[in-house]
């Protein structure tokens, strides 16, 4: 099992690769129905993103949201949520 860390992260990089697939789709790709599949590829990603990190990316001590990808530790109760992954393996 991922830490919430972990999910946290994976969360942003999937909502980032929609990003990505938006910015392609409405750049680079000049045949509609190509451009909707690209568009469809950002929602599916954006919704998931979302999923990951409102199921997932919560702290183990207090419940609340990890509102950042940096650090390791829960920016509302101080605790090291990888650590404590670690320690409850
Ligand atoms: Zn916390």
């Amino acid at each position: 099992m991922m830490s919430p860390m972990k999910y946290n992260r994976l969360s942003v990089a999937v909502m980032f690769a929609g990003f990505v697939l938006w910015v392609i789709g409405i750049t680079c790709i000049h045949s509609e129905s190509m451009a909707a599949v690209f568009m469809a590829g950002t929602i599916v990603c954006v919704i998931a993103g979302v999923v990951i990190h409102a199921k997932y990316a919560r702290c183990p001590e207090c419940g609340k949201h990890l509102t950042r990808i940096w650090g390791n530790e829960c920016p509302h109760c101080g605790s090291a949520i990888e650590q404590l992954q670690d320690v409850n393996k």
